[in-house]
């Protein structure tokens, strides 16, 4: 049977997508019925407490069997279409080979654009691969704000990140429409400084997670291709948000609004020499991730690598079924109507915060709503963690389970030791893909607002277990008297 006329006829997609735009001029509504439901568990304010007590104050370790509404990450918990579980019948879970890949690498350069493609387990994996075959002990990695993992591999394989972003991102108030742009200065300053040929990369990434899910806009893309092609510095995207940097760019800047998220996507991908991906995210998939490229000598690194690290050049830790989902997903992710209720969503839930006076990250990004901590709890000093406690009273309060992204994701300066303190302090409360209602956001805008109330009560904590790497993931904490 043909997989493509059975689960993903792009014609019947066309035609969602035309009938639904209409309607999209008047709301976000969701652009799907539901079919399978999974049921929800309430627990009592007791129960949460000896919870989170247990889980070391971290969200990270509490478990799912006692969250009500999950609010931890968007990656890997989308909820899944009829068409991807129906991908996932179809298969191929052979070891070498699997028609699954072929139609991923298929779909990767119809949609992305990239020549050659390596699936990785997720996108650590591909930056993984990506920064043992690209940097060389010694190197700097410019990007716009780091990302957890992207810099630890970056150190890992020897090199330094250095942040040009635009001063914009760093201010949680400045509501610049696209915060997530290269400062060309910055960069042209760390390039005169070190040298082009110390700079491996630019590490540029799509609706940027750590200052709130903000986009770069096609303008400041298009000045950093002229940059990096004067001084031969390819520029690798971190493509995990790109279709919703590609909806942002189709809704806010000039001469775009004509153009659909699908070839905005294409245009973006164009001005760049590869990607890594992690498919848990944009890709509507629950597990996945690639390498993409058009150097075809970094390729072969590349196919060569994931037979370490991962497994087979065409299945690189995955099932043929995921690949399935994953390939589906893409062509799912660039629907209008998708990208319209997705993101549509999040700024439902972000402007009844801002209505109820609860500080957040400005512009309202696309994959999740910030709050910013600083201001929720002025008279928690940051090497308190006022955000990793905002986030554990957040889950007492109702189950809501959100994360840190603060002075604890930042970690520790590697030379001095001491923590980086970073300007955002934000508790970050994340949406899933298409898998809650707005009644559930209503509850969310509730909880949060009875927790701003007696905020005055709300104290700090501090660290008594701290991991090498990543802490944010497993360190614990005990409340401060
Ligand atoms: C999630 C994420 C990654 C890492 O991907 P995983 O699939 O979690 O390994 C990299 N970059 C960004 C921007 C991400 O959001």
């Amino acid at each position: 049977m043909d997989i493509e006329n059975v689960i993903c006829d792009s014609r019947t997609n066309r035609e969602i997508i035309m009938n639904t735009t209409k309607t999209n001029k008047r709301t976000w509504a969701e652009p799907y019925k539901i079919k399978v439901v999974e049921l929800l568990k309430m627990t009592t304010r007791e129960e949460r407490e000896q919870a989170i007590r247990e889980a070391g104050y971290n969200t990270f370790l509490t478990r799912s069997k006692d969250v009500y509404i999950d609010l931890l990450t968007d990656s890997g918990t989308a909820a899944m279409s009829d068409r991807q579980w129906a991908g996932m019948m179809l298969g191929d879970e052979a070891y070498a080979g699997s028609e699954n890949f072929y139609h991923l690498e298929a779909v990767v350069r119809e949609y992305y654009g990239y020549e050659y493609l390596v699936p990785t387990h997720q996108g650590r994996g591909a930056e993984n691969l990506m920064s043992r075959i690209l940097i060389k002990s010694g190197d700097h990695i410019p990007g716009n704000m780091y990302f957890t993992t992207t810099r630890l591999h970056q150190e890992l394989a020897g090199g330094t990140f250095v942040d040009v972003i635009v001063d914009e991102a760093h201010d949680p108030e400045n509501t610049f429409p696209f915060k997530g742009n290269v400062d060309i200065g910055k960069l042209d300053k760390l390039v005169q400084r070190v040298g082009a040929d110390k700079v491996p990369y630019i590490s540029l990434e799509g609706n940027v997670n750590m200052a709130g899910g903000q986009p770069f806009s096609m303008e400041n893309l298009k000045a950093l291709h002229v940059y990096c092609r004067e001084h031969d510095i390819p520029i690798m995207l971190d493509a995990t948000r790109t279709i919703e940097n590609a909806w942002f760019i189709h809704e806010r800047e000039d001469g775009y609004a004509e153009k659909s998220v699908r070839q905005i996507l294409r245009e973006i991908c164009d001005l760049t020499d590869g990607c890594t991906m992690s498919a848990k995210k944009d890709a509507l998939v629950n597990i996945g991730g690639f390498f993409a490229c058009n150097d075809e000598a970094v390729y072969r690194q590349a196919q060569n690598l994931v037979v370490v690290y991962e497994g087979l050049h065409t299945y690189g830790g995955l099932a043929g079924r995921d690949m399935e989902a994953m390939a589906q997903g893409i062509r799912e992710a660039v629907m209008e109507e998708h990208q319209a209720a997705r993101i549509g969503q999040v700024q439902y839930l972000g402007e009844k915060l801002i209505a109820a006076g609860i500080p957040i990250v400005m512009p309202i990004g696309s994959h999740a709503i910030f709050i910013d901590a600083k201001r929720f709890l002025p008279h928690v000093d940051q090497d308190d963690y006022p955000a990793q406690a905002l986030a554990a009273e957040l889950y007492v309060e109702s189950g809501i389970r959100t994360m840190e992204r603060g002075n604890v994701s930042a970690g520790r300066d590697p030379v001095t030791g001491n923590n980086r303190r970073p300007p955002l302090e934000l508790v970050r409360l994340t949406i899933p893909r298409r898998v809650y209602t707005q009644a559930h956001m209503d509850v969310v805008v509730d909880s949060v607002c009875d927790v701003h109330q007696r905020r005055d009560s709300i104290g700090g904590l501090k660290m008594v277990y701290e991991p090498d790497y990543l802490r944010f993931f497993q360190a614990r904490f005990e409340p401060i008297a």
